[in-house]
């Protein structure tokens, strides 16, 4: 097997190049996002797409397209590969034929957040780095922790003061400094910039760090895999930060360039929100080209509380580039999707998993979906880190 075709890092803004054989956060020039850029002519050349398809390694099958160069950097707790669940019986309670969900919730940590960090984690490994430091939601601390311990890093975790005891325990029983913020994520990161800044801890603050981007997303490399690479037309997406969407955005035009899609047409992206913190619906409606930050954000489906993304432009070029659509869903409506996912399929869905649901409703009677479509939802996470 060949080594990773990762040749060097671009920003997401002023397409500015830097070298990837060093530590980089963000771009010097503009301080936008910088992402990895891959050979993709010699990949394509090289790497036998259904061969990868034999291999063994849940998402690690694919790192000659991940960012870690030498295989034995990689830390890993067997992350990935989730199952792709056609609903049958829900989908005859909605009179749906093809809807799919990606069930992230097997993976390791309980979220698919383990994928981002497994990559991140991995990459810092690669680069001895010894001491990280994550601002997180919830669930992205206990990953980030997990991935620390397994790896002999040292972790530090911000976190909202009123976050879930599961969230706070989990990151702790790893090991990890857990510090609650009074306020949101947004001023988590804010901690989390100035310690990684006076202490030396290095940040994978989502989208400050080039690589937790490239671990989630697999997750479209996988379903496209489950399609026979002729993609489904609708992805459905819980959107926090949005590194998942955008991941898996990139990677299609990975998957074009490498000439492995049957078909040149890409999904519609859609993002959902809650309506009690919409900052992304909110600016894809009025027209706007960036996020404005979300004042009194609230919800129960805490990976969504993300008041501003650092990489707003990101998502919304996604969404417009798709023609995807963003849309919001009530707690209540959140709630309802939840019952209905656990007692028509036995998936007891996080509450960021089920609001991918309500929102295909929404769109499905709205006709915005069309019933012979093939649209896949994401359940992000296990319902049972929200038990209280
Ligand atoms: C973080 C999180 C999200 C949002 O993911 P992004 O890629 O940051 O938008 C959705 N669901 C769960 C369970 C999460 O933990
Ligand atoms: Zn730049």
């Amino acid at each position: 097997m060949t080594s990773s075709f990762l040749i060097s890092l671009k920003c997401s803004k002023c397409d500015e190049v830097y070298s990837s054989d060093e530590v980089q956060t963000i771009c010097q020039v503009c301080r936008s996002t910088l992402l990895a850029q891959y050979d993709l002519e010699a990949a394509g050349r090289v790497i036998d797409r259904d061969e990868i398809s034999t291999l063994k390694g849940r998402m690690w099958r694919w790192k000659p397209i991940l960012p870690v160069l030498d295989y034995d950097n990689i830390v890993t707790l067997g992350e990935g590969d989730t199952p792709l669940l056609k609903t049958d019986r829900l989908g005859q309670i909605l009179d749906f034929p093809n809807l799919f969900i990606k069930d992230e919730s097997s993976n390791p940590t309980g979220t698919f957040k383990a994928r981002g960090l497994a990559s991140a984690i991995s990459k810092a490994n690669e680069f001895d780095i010894h001491k990280v430091i994550i601002p997180t939601a919830g669930n992205a601390g206990g990953a980030m922790a997990a991935y620390a311990a397994r790896s002999g890093m040292q972790a530090q975790v911000l976190m909202p003061d009123d976050s879930a005891s599961a969230n706070i325990q989990e990151a702790e029983a790893y090991g990890g400094e857990v510090k609650l913020v009074k306020g949101l994520i947004n001023d988590a990161g804010q901690l989390a910039i100035n310690l990684a800044f006076t202490e030396g801890w290095f940040n994978v603050a989502t989208f400050r760090e080039p690589y937790r981007v490239e671990g989630k997303k697999i997750m479209a490399y996988e379903i496209a895999e489950a399609f026979n690479w002729e993609l489904p037309e609708v992805f459905i997406y819980p959107t926090g930060g949005g590194t998942g969407l955008v991941g898996m955005w990139n990677a299609f035009h990975e998957m074009l360039t490498m000439g492995w899609l049957e078909k040149e047409e890409l999904p519609r992206m859609v993002a959902v929100q809650s309506e009690g913190c919409a900052p992304v619906v909110k600016a894809f409606e009025s027209g706007a080209d960036k996020m404005e930050y979300w004042p009194g954000a609230s919800t129960i489906a805490s990976g969504l509380r993300v008041p501003d993304s650092f990489a707003g432009h990101l998502i919304l070029s996604a969404l417009r580039e798709s023609q995807g659509i963003a849309i919001a869903v009530s707690d209540s409506e959140i709630l309802e999707a939840l019952k209905q996912l656990a007692t028509s399929e036995g998936i007891f869905a996080a509450p960021e998993g089920a609001a991918t649901l309500a929102g295909f409703k929404k769109l499905l009677d709205s006709k915005w979906i069309k019933t012979d479509e093939r649209v896949v939802l994401f359940n992000t996470g296990t319902g049972l880190k929200y038990i209280k």
